[in-house]
C-alpha cells in the first residue's frame, strides 16, 4: 500500500505526496531511468545529489542481465545499485513486444528471445512480470500489459485492450501488498476514445495504487489527460509513461499529471544534446561551440555548469570522451529536476497557469523551430517506453 495525498491544487495542477518505504516523494515528479539498474553514465549518489528521490528500472532488461535471482541474492535491487531512495520497475512489456518476430503473445503471456542471446527462451506471464518486481524490491510494481504498435483497427486495439485488462486482474491478484510498496495499473485504449473509456472503467474497478497512462499519441497528449483523468479517483497518483520533453511535462502537469519518466535527458546527454531552461536544446558538438567560455546555462549548479565552458565540452564530444557524456547527463538530469522544483513551487504559489504561460512563450522566443515540432498537428506516437 503506497500512501498519496493531493496537498495543494492550482487549476488542474496538482502538488501531492507519495509515501513510498523508501522515502517521501513530492510530486509532480520526475523520475530518471535506470533501465539496467543504472542510469547510465552517472553514479547513483551524483543522480540523488540532482534532487532525484525516484528512478526508474526494467523487468525485461535486468531479467536478462544480470538475472532476477542474481539481484535477489545481492539483496534487492537497491542495494545492489547503491540507491536507497525509491525504485519504480516498468513490467517489460513494451521491451517484449518491440521485439516483433522474437516473440509469441496469447492469453496466458508472451514467450520470447532475448536481442542478446537467441537461444534461450524466456516465458513472461503477468504474475511472473509481478513476482520479478518482487524479488527486485521496487516500490512501485507495473502491471503487464500488451503494447500494441499503433494505427491499429478498432476491433485489434479492443481486443488487445480488454486482454491487458485481464493481465491486470492477474497482475494485482499476484501483488503482494505490504506497507510503502504499490500496484499501478496502466491505461490503454489506443487513439479511440469509446476504448479509452471503456479500459478506464474496467480498470478503475481494480483498486490499484496509481494509474499510468499507456500508449498516448503526442498529438492528442493533453486531450487524453482531459478526457482520462476524471476516471481515475483524486486520491491516487497519475502517470504519464516515457514522456516527454519539458514541454510535454510543464503541460501535462497543466492537466494533472503526477508522475514522468523520460530516457530523453540521459539518451540526449550522450549524444551532445543539452536541455534548457527555457525548454529547447543546445547542440554542443556545433561549431559555433568550440570557443564559447560560457557555461551551458547559467545559474544551474551542475558540475557540467558550474565548473566547465560549453568549448571544453564540445571538445570533448569532438574526441568521443567519456567525460562528454557523464557531464551532460549530469546536467540534464539536474535540469529536470530543477524544472520540477519550479514546477513545484509554483503550485505551492498557486500561480501554476502563470507559470506554464511563461514558460511556453520562452520556449517559443528562444528555441522557435523546436517549439513549432511541439505545436505541429502531426507529432509522432509515443508508447510506454524505456
Ligand atoms: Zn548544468
Amino acid at each position: 500500500m503506497l500512501h498519496f495525498e493531493v496537498t495543494k491544487k492550482s487549476g488542474k495542477a496538482r502538488r501531492g505526496l507519495l509515501k513510498t518505504a523508501h522515502g517521501d516523494i513530492e510530486t509532480p515528479v520526475f523520475m530518471p531511468v535506470g533501465t539496467d539498474g543504472t542510469v547510465k553514465a552517472m553514479r547513483p549518489e551524483d543522480v540523488a545529489s540532482t534532487g532525484a528521490k525516484i528512478i526508474l528500472g526494467n523487468v525485461y532488461h535486468l531479467m536478462l542481465q544480470p538475472g532476477i535471482d542474481l539481484v535477489e541474492e545481492m539483496g534487492g535491487l537497491h542495494k545492489f545499485m547503491n540507491w536507497d531512495k525509491a525504485i519504480l520497475t516498468d513490467s517489460g512489456g513494451f521491451q517484449v513486444m518491440s521485439l516483433g518476430p522474437l516473440r509469441e503473445i496469447d492469453e496466458h503471456g508472451v514467450k520470447f528471445r532475448s536481442h542478446l542471446d537467441n537461444n534461450t527462451i524466456y516465458d513472461l506471464t503477468p504474475e511472473k512480470s509481478i513476482e520479478i518486481q518482487h524479488k527486485l524490491d521496487s516500490n512501485i510494481t507495473m502491471t503487464l500489459d500488451e503494447c500494441l504498435e499503433l494505427p491499429a483497427p478498432k476491433e485489434v486495439i479492443e481486443k488487445s485492450m480488454l486482454m491487458s485488462v485481464r493481465w491486470a486482474e492477474r497482475s494485482y491478484k499476484t501483488f503482494i501488498d505490504r506497507p510503502g510498496y504499490g500496484i499501478f495499473g496502466i491505461l490503454q485504449g489506443g487513439d479511440d476514445w469509446t476504448l479509452r473509456e471503456e479500459c478506464c472503467r474496467l480498470m478503475s474497478d481494480i483498486p490499484f495504487d496509481g494509474y499510468a497512462l499507456g500508449g498516448v499519441w503526442l498529438n492528442v497528449l493533453f486531450e487524453t489527460i482531459d478526457f482520462t483523468t476524471p476516471f481515475i479517483q483524486e486520491n491516487k497518483p497519475r502517470y504519464l509513461m516515457g514522456i516527454g520533453i519539458p514541454a510535454d511535462i510543464v503541460g501535462a502537469v497543466l492537466h494533472g499529471i503526477d508522475m514522468f519518466d523520460c530516457v530523453l535527458p540521459s539518451r540526449y546527454g550522450r549524444t551532445a544534446q543539452a536541455f534548457l531552461k527555457h525548454g529547447g536544446t543546445l547542440n554542443l558538438r556545433k561549431g559555433s561551440m568550440k570557443d564559447d567560455p560560457r557555461p551551458i546555462e547559467e545559474g544551474c549548479p551542475c558540475p557540467a555548469c558550474t565548473k566547465y565552458s560549453r568549448a571544453f565540452i564540445h571538445s570533448l564530444f569532438k574526441e568521443n570522451e567519456i567525460l562528454a557524456a557523464m557531464l551532460l547527463t549530469w546536467h540534464n538530469i539536474q535540469m529536470y529536476q530543477d524544472l520540477m522544483k519550479n514546477i513545484r513551487q509554483a503550485i505551492d504559489n498557486g500561480t501554476y497557469e502563470d507559470f506554464a504561460t511563461e514558460f511556453f512563450a520562452g520556449f517559443e522566443r528562444n528555441s522557435p523551430a523546436e517549439y513549432a515540432k511541439f505545436k505541429s498537428p502531426n507529432r509522432t506516437i509515443i508508447l510506454k517506453k524505456s
